[in-house]
């Protein structure tokens, strides 16, 4: 009989794992990837692990897009700064970048997940895959795995969301937390590319646009608005402004979801047609078309021309107030029809996951079942990127790993 056995050896795992150890705790992390634990870690932050954000809890929690207030207990008694101490403490010195993303000094992931296993060391990892919780008397005894029973005082399901797969996060986990009667909010992709049937977006397909301003409309009303960087691709939108819009998306199939750019966030309206009256003065007899030429990226240009509808034969210095107005307004609203969310397999996160009002955010027990308890995105929680998810699955690892 062990005190603590943790299903899953991702980064809350092996965050609990350490804590436990460090009490003098008897652990055992079972973990499927046959690679071993911490798989996901290792592409976080494109390798350079963004592990968390230098921010006190008021800052960070407007960052976290489901369940803010479940996480706060968890955020003040282990905060970013602790975090930041505790990576410095296990040789691991960080250093932080521009939007307070803190990162290792090294930009190595390994080094993190380095870090985290010696901080576990004390454990014993077992490669099993936790098939069924052990439930007596209503409570959890342990798992099964790979035919073997594994008990322990204390059970922690830390088996992650169902984004990245081969990572070893399938989503098995919702199972066994419904196996002890918790309800799973339906799992969604987020932090994901947005998918679209305007055929534009395949056209226009590797173009980045820098600095244009995005606002996702809900039904016609705003629910996100922010500058930054987007991508066209060959299923619709990417990149990391829409990366984050696809946190506000809620249903997709009930509602009617836009995403308008404003192309010139940096000129009103009338200052752009201002601009767009004397270049076509300046163009004279030339072709309209060679207006959109010191407006647009190239490949925006053939689907511009369609969607502003000026015969390409017109001439740019007779153009109609209208016209030039009409072409304006593209420039200020250019919008794309969103038709769902990117596949789970690409999400950077898995929105959705164990009902957050059956745990207790003290301590992460389940209020259903006692000796059970959950951590990281298996959670019905989760945050902007920057830092935040990984912060999310210290603390509730560390809340859990403390309180048994
Ligand atoms: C490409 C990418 C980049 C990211 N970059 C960042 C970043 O820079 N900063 C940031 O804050 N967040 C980042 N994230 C998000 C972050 O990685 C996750 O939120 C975090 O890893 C969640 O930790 P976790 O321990 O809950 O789950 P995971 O890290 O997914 O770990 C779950 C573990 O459980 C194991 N497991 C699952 N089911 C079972 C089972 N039945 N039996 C045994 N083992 C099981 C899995 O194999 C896995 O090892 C990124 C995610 C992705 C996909």
């Amino acid at each position: 009989m062990t005190d603590l056995l943790i299903l899953g050896g991702g980064a809350a795992g092996l965050m609990a794992a350490g804590t436990a150890c460090a009490r003098g705790l008897s652990v055992t992390v079972l973990e499927h990837n046959p690679k071993g634990p911490g798989q996901k870690l290792l592409i976080t932050g494109k390798g350079r692990c963004n592990l968390t954000s230098d921010s006190d809890v008021k800052d960070f929690l407007p960052y976290v897009r489901r369940n803010p207030r479940f996480l706060y207990s968890a955020l003040a008694a282990f905060p970013p700064r602790a975090a930041m101490e505790l990576f410095e403490d296990l040789g691991v010195p960080v250093k932080t970048e521009r939007g307070r993303r803190v990162f290792p000094q090294s930009d190595r992931a390994a080094d993190v997940l380095a870090a985290l296993r010696s901080y576990a060391a004390g454990a014993r990892f077992v490669p099993a895959h936790a098939e069924e919780l052990l439930l007596e008397n209503g409570a959890c005894a342990g798992a099964a795995a790979n035919g073997r029973e594994y008990r322990a005082k204390a059970t922690l399901l830390a088996t992650g969301g169902q984004s990245y797969p081969a990572t070893g996060s399938d989503g098995s986990g919702y199972r066994l937390a419904a196996q002890a009667g918790h309800r799973i909010v339906a799992p969604q992709p987020s932090l994901c590319g947005l998918v679209s049937n305007d055929a534009d977006c395949r056209r226009m397909m590797g173009l980045a646009l820098r600095n244009v301003h995005l606002t996702l409309l809900c039904d016609g009303k705003p629910v996100f608005a922010e500058q930054g960087e987007a991508l066209f691709t060959h299923f619709g939108l990417s990149g990391p402004l829409v990366l984050t819009a696809s946190t506000y998306l809620e249903d997709a199939a009930a509602h009617r979801y836009v995403c308008e750019f404003d192309l010139k966030p940096a000129l009103d309206e009338k200052t752009l047609y201002d601009r767009l009256t004397r270049e076509a003065a300046a163009l004279g007899g030339a072709a309209a078309p060679a207006l959109l030429e010191r407006l647009l990226p190239r490949s925006m240009r053939a689907p511009a021309l369609a969607r502003w509808g000026v015969p390409p034969a017109a001439r740019a210095a007779q153009l109609t107030r209208a016209q030039k107005q009409a072409l304006a307004a593209l420039c200020k609203h250019w919008c794309v029809p969103v038709t769902g969310l990117g596949d789970l397999e690409h999400a950077v996160i898995t929105a959705g996951g164990v009902d957050v009002r059956e745990v207790d955010p003290k301590t992460m027990q389940s209020r259903l079942c006692p000796g059970l308890y959950f951590a990281g995105e298996v959670l019905d929680v989760d945050a902007r990127t920057g830092g935040y998810n990984l912060q999310i699955a210290w603390s509730t690892a560390r809340a859990a790993a403390q309180n048994l």
